[in-house]
Protein backbone atom coordinates (compact mmCIF):
# COMPACT_ATOMS: atom_id res chain seq x y z
CA UNK A 1 0.00 0.00 0.00
CA UNK A 2 2.48 2.60 1.24
CA UNK A 3 4.57 2.10 -2.09
CA UNK A 4 1.19 2.33 -4.02
CA UNK A 5 0.70 5.50 -2.87
CA UNK A 6 4.89 6.73 -3.25
CA UNK A 7 3.92 5.92 -7.15
CA UNK A 8 0.65 7.81 -7.30
CA UNK A 9 1.69 10.96 -5.51
CA UNK A 10 -1.83 12.47 -5.83
CA UNK A 11 -2.55 15.07 -3.24
CA UNK A 12 -5.74 16.71 -2.97
CA UNK A 13 -6.39 20.17 -1.34
CA UNK A 14 -9.34 22.07 -0.54
CA UNK A 15 -9.83 25.97 -0.67
CA UNK A 16 -12.84 28.01 -0.07
CA UNK A 17 -13.25 31.25 -1.46
CA UNK A 18 -14.87 33.80 1.12
CA UNK A 19 -18.77 34.97 0.77
CA UNK A 20 -19.18 37.33 -1.53
CA UNK A 21 -21.13 40.65 -2.01
CA UNK A 22 -24.47 39.00 -2.94
CA UNK A 23 -24.08 36.36 -0.91
CA UNK A 24 -23.76 38.39 2.12
CA UNK A 25 -26.53 40.66 1.19
CA UNK A 26 -28.70 37.87 0.84
CA UNK A 27 -27.97 36.44 3.97
CA UNK A 28 -26.81 33.12 3.19
CA UNK A 29 -24.90 31.40 6.18
CA UNK A 30 -20.92 30.66 6.22
CA UNK A 31 -21.00 26.37 6.45
CA UNK A 32 -17.81 25.11 6.76
CA UNK A 33 -16.52 24.61 10.08
CA UNK A 34 -12.19 24.45 9.72
CA UNK A 35 -10.66 22.15 12.11
CA UNK A 36 -6.56 21.82 11.95
CA UNK A 37 -4.74 22.04 8.60
CA UNK A 38 -6.73 18.90 6.75
CA UNK A 39 -10.33 18.39 8.09
CA UNK A 40 -13.38 20.72 7.16
CA UNK A 41 -16.40 19.85 8.60
CA UNK A 42 -19.74 20.99 5.77
CA UNK A 43 -23.28 20.52 6.64
CA UNK A 44 -22.43 18.25 9.85
CA UNK A 45 -19.75 15.71 7.91
CA UNK A 46 -16.07 15.78 8.04
CA UNK A 47 -14.04 15.44 5.22
CA UNK A 48 -10.07 15.11 5.38
CA UNK A 49 -7.76 16.19 2.44
CA UNK A 50 -4.10 16.30 2.41
CA UNK A 51 -4.72 20.02 3.41
CA UNK A 52 -7.39 22.34 3.47
CA UNK A 53 -7.11 26.48 2.89
CA UNK A 54 -9.91 28.07 4.95
CA UNK A 55 -10.88 31.51 2.86
CA UNK A 56 -8.72 33.70 4.24
CA UNK A 57 -5.34 31.73 2.70
CA UNK A 58 -3.33 33.90 0.68
CA UNK A 59 -2.20 33.18 -3.10
CA UNK A 60 1.48 33.12 -1.70
CA UNK A 61 0.25 30.61 1.27
CA UNK A 62 -1.57 28.30 -1.30
CA UNK A 63 1.32 28.15 -4.07
CA UNK A 64 4.28 27.59 -1.03
CA UNK A 65 1.90 24.56 0.22
CA UNK A 66 1.66 22.72 -3.30
CA UNK A 67 2.92 24.30 -6.41
CA UNK A 68 6.49 25.41 -5.27
CA UNK A 69 7.89 21.87 -5.14
CA UNK A 70 6.26 20.45 -8.27
CA UNK A 71 8.36 23.29 -10.38
CA UNK A 72 11.40 22.05 -8.94
CA UNK A 73 10.18 18.07 -10.16
CA UNK A 74 9.82 19.34 -13.09
CA UNK A 75 13.16 20.69 -13.31
CA UNK A 76 14.34 17.64 -12.51
CA UNK A 77 12.14 15.44 -15.25
CA UNK A 78 9.26 14.84 -13.50
CA UNK A 79 5.85 15.46 -15.34
CA UNK A 80 2.93 16.56 -13.31
CA UNK A 81 -0.53 18.07 -13.37
CA UNK A 82 -2.27 20.69 -11.12
CA UNK A 83 -6.22 20.65 -11.56
CA UNK A 84 -8.71 22.95 -10.12
CA UNK A 85 -12.36 21.54 -9.82
CA UNK A 86 -15.46 22.81 -8.84
CA UNK A 87 -18.93 24.43 -9.79
CA UNK A 88 -18.67 27.47 -11.54
CA UNK A 89 -17.52 31.07 -9.46
CA UNK A 90 -15.73 28.15 -6.88
CA UNK A 91 -12.63 30.00 -7.04
CA UNK A 92 -10.96 27.59 -9.73
CA UNK A 93 -9.44 30.85 -12.16
CA UNK A 94 -8.45 32.61 -9.00
CA UNK A 95 -6.53 29.52 -7.52
CA UNK A 96 -4.80 28.85 -11.08
CA UNK A 97 -4.44 32.32 -12.49
CA UNK A 98 -5.23 35.35 -10.27
CA UNK A 99 -4.61 38.13 -11.19
CA UNK A 100 -1.84 37.73 -13.39
CA UNK A 101 -0.22 41.33 -13.12
CA UNK A 102 -0.69 41.42 -9.46
CA UNK A 103 2.14 40.56 -6.91
CA UNK A 104 -0.19 39.30 -4.14
CA UNK A 105 -3.17 38.63 -6.50
CA UNK A 106 -1.05 36.31 -8.59
CA UNK A 107 -2.34 32.92 -8.93
CA UNK A 108 -0.50 29.67 -9.61
CA UNK A 109 0.56 30.21 -12.69
CA UNK A 110 2.17 33.03 -13.13
CA UNK A 111 4.03 32.21 -9.81
CA UNK A 112 5.38 29.06 -11.67
CA UNK A 113 5.99 30.91 -14.55
CA UNK A 114 8.54 33.76 -12.14
CA UNK A 115 9.77 30.30 -9.57
CA UNK A 116 10.92 28.42 -13.09
CA UNK A 117 13.41 31.53 -14.74
CA UNK A 118 14.43 31.83 -11.14
CA UNK A 119 15.44 28.52 -10.36
CA UNK A 120 17.21 28.22 -14.45
CA UNK A 121 19.25 31.60 -13.86
CA UNK A 122 20.55 29.81 -10.25
CA UNK A 123 21.25 26.78 -12.66
CA UNK A 124 24.69 25.33 -14.08
CA UNK A 125 25.50 27.53 -16.72
CA UNK A 126 26.01 24.36 -18.81
CA UNK A 127 22.76 23.72 -18.74
CA UNK A 128 20.60 24.94 -21.94
CA UNK A 129 17.10 25.33 -21.70
CA UNK A 130 14.09 25.51 -24.26
CA UNK A 131 10.52 26.15 -22.64
CA UNK A 132 7.99 25.56 -24.71
CA UNK A 133 4.49 27.17 -23.27
CA UNK A 134 1.06 26.53 -24.44
CA UNK A 135 -2.75 27.31 -23.96
CA UNK A 136 -5.72 25.08 -24.78
CA UNK A 137 -9.12 24.73 -24.44
CA UNK A 138 -12.59 22.71 -25.05
CA UNK A 139 -15.30 24.09 -26.56
CA UNK A 140 -18.31 21.72 -27.35
CA UNK A 141 -19.48 22.01 -30.72
CA UNK A 142 -23.12 20.51 -30.75
CA UNK A 143 -24.21 20.25 -33.78
CA UNK A 144 -21.18 18.47 -34.85
CA UNK A 145 -21.52 15.22 -35.50
CA UNK A 146 -18.21 13.87 -37.98
CA UNK A 147 -14.78 14.10 -36.12
CA UNK A 148 -15.89 14.28 -32.64
CA UNK A 149 -14.44 11.81 -30.16
CA UNK A 150 -16.94 9.63 -27.89
CA UNK A 151 -17.16 12.82 -25.69
CA UNK A 152 -17.78 15.06 -28.38
CA UNK A 153 -15.81 17.62 -26.96
CA UNK A 154 -13.08 18.83 -29.73
CA UNK A 155 -10.45 20.47 -28.40
CA UNK A 156 -10.19 23.78 -29.96
CA UNK A 157 -6.24 24.72 -30.12
CA UNK A 158 -5.07 28.13 -29.55
CA UNK A 159 -2.72 29.84 -32.04
CA UNK A 160 -0.54 30.23 -28.75
CA UNK A 161 2.06 28.19 -28.33
CA UNK A 162 5.72 29.48 -28.38
CA UNK A 163 8.80 29.07 -26.78
CA UNK A 164 9.56 31.33 -24.28
CA UNK A 165 12.36 33.23 -22.31
CA UNK A 166 10.91 35.37 -19.65
CA UNK A 167 7.51 35.11 -17.16
CA UNK A 168 6.69 38.23 -19.14
CA UNK A 169 6.76 36.32 -22.35
CA UNK A 170 4.54 33.70 -20.47
CA UNK A 171 1.88 36.07 -19.08
CA UNK A 172 1.68 37.45 -22.61
CA UNK A 173 0.89 33.85 -24.08
CA UNK A 174 -1.81 33.29 -21.62
CA UNK A 175 -3.44 36.65 -22.07
CA UNK A 176 -3.39 36.02 -26.05
CA UNK A 177 -4.71 32.42 -24.95
CA UNK A 178 -7.78 34.14 -22.96
CA UNK A 179 -8.80 36.24 -26.05
CA UNK A 180 -8.40 33.47 -28.52
CA UNK A 181 -10.75 31.67 -26.29
CA UNK A 182 -13.25 34.21 -25.89
CA UNK A 183 -13.21 34.23 -29.73
CA UNK A 184 -13.93 30.64 -30.36
CA UNK A 185 -16.39 30.33 -27.40
CA UNK A 186 -18.13 33.05 -29.18
CA UNK A 187 -17.76 31.81 -32.72
CA UNK A 188 -19.00 28.39 -32.39
CA UNK A 189 -22.15 28.72 -29.77
CA UNK A 190 -22.64 31.99 -28.40
CA UNK A 191 -25.01 30.76 -25.15
CA UNK A 192 -21.92 29.20 -23.94
CA UNK A 193 -19.49 29.77 -21.05
CA UNK A 194 -18.12 26.52 -19.67
CA UNK A 195 -14.86 24.89 -21.29
CA UNK A 196 -11.93 23.36 -19.56
CA UNK A 197 -8.89 25.93 -20.15
CA UNK A 198 -5.22 23.39 -19.71
CA UNK A 199 -2.16 25.20 -19.77
CA UNK A 200 0.98 23.61 -20.46
CA UNK A 201 4.41 24.15 -19.46
CA UNK A 202 7.08 21.87 -21.63
CA UNK A 203 11.08 21.87 -19.94
CA UNK A 204 13.74 20.66 -22.10
CA UNK A 205 16.89 21.11 -21.07
CA UNK A 206 20.23 19.76 -22.14
CA UNK A 207 23.80 20.13 -20.54
CA UNK A 208 25.78 21.08 -23.37
CA UNK A 209 29.29 19.65 -21.53
CA UNK A 210 27.89 16.07 -21.32
CA UNK A 211 25.12 16.04 -23.80
CA UNK A 212 22.55 14.87 -21.22
CA UNK A 213 19.02 15.47 -21.61
CA UNK A 214 16.37 16.22 -19.23
CA UNK A 215 12.59 16.87 -20.16
CA UNK A 216 9.96 17.65 -18.04
CA UNK A 217 6.42 19.13 -18.23
CA UNK A 218 3.65 20.40 -16.04
CA UNK A 219 -0.41 20.76 -17.03
CA UNK A 220 -2.33 23.17 -15.17
CA UNK A 221 -5.98 23.13 -15.65
CA UNK A 222 -8.70 25.23 -14.67
CA UNK A 223 -11.38 22.64 -15.56
CA UNK A 224 -15.22 23.59 -16.61
CA UNK A 225 -17.81 23.84 -13.48
CA UNK A 226 -19.40 21.06 -12.39
CA UNK A 227 -22.62 22.05 -11.29
CA UNK A 228 -25.56 19.76 -12.34
CA UNK A 229 -27.50 20.46 -15.66
CA UNK A 230 -30.84 20.17 -13.83
CA UNK A 231 -29.61 23.72 -11.76
CA UNK A 232 -28.38 25.75 -15.01
CA UNK A 233 -31.95 24.91 -16.41
CA UNK A 234 -29.84 24.63 -19.61
CA UNK A 235 -31.92 23.14 -22.69
CA UNK A 236 -31.06 22.20 -26.30
CA UNK A 237 -27.30 22.60 -27.45
CA UNK A 238 -26.73 24.04 -24.12
CA UNK A 239 -28.10 20.90 -22.20
CA UNK A 240 -25.67 18.97 -24.27
CA UNK A 241 -22.56 21.09 -23.52
CA UNK A 242 -23.62 20.73 -19.89
CA UNK A 243 -24.29 16.79 -20.42
CA UNK A 244 -20.66 16.65 -22.54
CA UNK A 245 -18.75 18.49 -19.42
CA UNK A 246 -20.21 16.74 -17.07
CA UNK A 247 -19.23 13.65 -18.49
CA UNK A 248 -15.43 14.08 -19.14
CA UNK A 249 -15.16 15.58 -15.34
CA UNK A 250 -16.56 12.34 -14.01
CA UNK A 251 -14.40 10.24 -16.74
CA UNK A 252 -11.29 12.33 -14.71
CA UNK A 253 -12.87 11.50 -11.34
CA UNK A 254 -12.76 7.55 -12.47
CA UNK A 255 -9.22 8.15 -13.42
CA UNK A 256 -7.63 9.77 -10.33
CA UNK A 257 -9.42 7.24 -8.44
CA UNK A 258 -8.41 4.67 -9.93
CA UNK A 259 -4.55 6.13 -10.03
CA UNK A 260 -5.23 6.77 -5.64
CA UNK A 261 -6.22 2.87 -5.15
CA UNK A 262 -3.12 2.32 -7.18
CA UNK A 263 -4.92 -0.46 -9.38
CA UNK A 264 -2.79 1.07 -12.32
CA UNK A 265 -3.95 -1.87 -14.95
CA UNK A 266 -7.31 -0.23 -15.07
CA UNK A 267 -7.17 2.98 -15.23
CA UNK A 268 -9.63 4.21 -17.36
CA UNK A 269 -7.63 7.01 -19.40
CA UNK A 270 -9.13 6.36 -22.69
CA UNK A 271 -12.58 7.28 -21.39
CA UNK A 272 -12.17 11.22 -22.76
CA UNK A 273 -9.57 13.03 -24.79
CA UNK A 274 -8.28 14.99 -21.74
CA UNK A 275 -7.82 11.98 -19.82
CA UNK A 276 -6.20 10.92 -22.60
CA UNK A 277 -4.03 13.81 -23.53
CA UNK A 278 -3.00 13.88 -19.59
CA UNK A 279 -2.17 10.02 -19.65
CA UNK A 280 1.87 10.77 -19.52
CA UNK A 281 1.07 13.49 -17.09
CA UNK A 282 -1.11 11.72 -14.32
CA UNK A 283 -0.56 8.80 -11.67
CA UNK A 284 2.82 6.55 -12.24
CA UNK A 285 6.03 8.96 -11.53
CA UNK A 286 3.79 12.09 -12.12
CA UNK A 287 3.20 14.94 -9.99
CA UNK A 288 -0.72 15.04 -9.61
CA UNK A 289 -2.72 17.57 -7.27
CA UNK A 290 -6.30 18.26 -7.39
CA UNK A 291 -7.72 21.18 -6.23
CA UNK A 292 -10.80 21.29 -4.44
CA UNK A 293 -12.35 24.78 -4.82
CA UNK A 294 -15.42 25.04 -2.69
CA UNK A 295 -17.83 27.94 -2.00
CA UNK A 296 -18.81 28.54 1.97
CA UNK A 297 -22.13 29.85 1.42
CA UNK A 298 -25.65 27.80 2.16
CA UNK A 299 -26.80 28.93 -1.23
CA UNK A 300 -25.19 26.13 -2.88
CA UNK A 301 -24.63 23.79 -0.08
CA UNK A 302 -25.69 20.71 -2.71
CA UNK A 303 -23.01 21.53 -5.24
CA UNK A 304 -20.40 21.94 -2.07
CA UNK A 305 -21.07 18.92 -0.98
CA UNK A 306 -21.02 17.06 -4.56
CA UNK A 307 -17.59 19.07 -4.95
CA UNK A 308 -16.15 17.92 -1.45
CA UNK A 309 -17.00 14.47 -2.28
CA UNK A 310 -15.63 14.28 -5.53
CA UNK A 311 -12.06 15.18 -3.54
CA UNK A 312 -12.83 12.25 -1.28
CA UNK A 313 -13.11 10.08 -4.31
CA UNK A 314 -9.13 10.80 -5.04
CA UNK A 315 -8.56 10.18 -1.27
P1 LIG B 1 -14.43 30.01 -11.06
O1 LIG B 1 -13.21 30.11 -11.90
O2 LIG B 1 -14.45 28.75 -10.21
O3 LIG B 1 -15.70 30.15 -11.81
P2 LIG B 1 -13.47 32.45 -9.92
O4 LIG B 1 -12.07 32.05 -9.63
O5 LIG B 1 -13.68 33.29 -11.12
O6 LIG B 1 -14.42 31.17 -9.97
O7 LIG B 1 -14.03 33.16 -8.61
C1 LIG B 1 -15.28 33.84 -8.57
C2 LIG B 1 -15.11 35.16 -7.85
O8 LIG B 1 -14.71 34.97 -6.50
C3 LIG B 1 -14.02 36.03 -8.48
O9 LIG B 1 -14.43 37.37 -8.44
C4 LIG B 1 -12.83 35.81 -7.58
O10 LIG B 1 -11.96 36.91 -7.59
C5 LIG B 1 -13.47 35.59 -6.22
N1 LIG B 1 -12.64 34.66 -5.41
C6 LIG B 1 -12.48 33.36 -5.66
N2 LIG B 1 -11.71 32.79 -4.73
C7 LIG B 1 -11.36 33.76 -3.86
C8 LIG B 1 -10.56 33.81 -2.67
N3 LIG B 1 -9.95 32.71 -2.19
N4 LIG B 1 -10.44 34.99 -2.05
C9 LIG B 1 -11.05 36.09 -2.53
N5 LIG B 1 -11.81 36.11 -3.64
C10 LIG B 1 -11.98 34.98 -4.30
MG1 LIG C 1 -13.17 30.32 -13.98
Amino acid sequence: MADANAECNIKVLCRFRPLNQSEIFRGDKFIPIFQGEDTVTFGGKSYVFDQVFPTNTTQEQVYNACAKQIVKDVLGGYNGTIFAYGQTSSGKTHTMEGNLHDPQGMGIIPRIAEDIFEHIFAMDENLEFHIKVGVYFTVTKTNLSVHEDRNRVPYVKGCTERFVTSPEEVMDVIDEGKANRHVAVTNMNEHSSRSHSIFLINIKQENVETEQKLSGKLYLVDLAGSEKVSKTGAEGAVLDEAKNINKSLSALGNVISALAEGTKSHVPYRDSKMTRILQDSLGGNCRTTMFICCSPSSYNDVETKSTLMFGQRAK
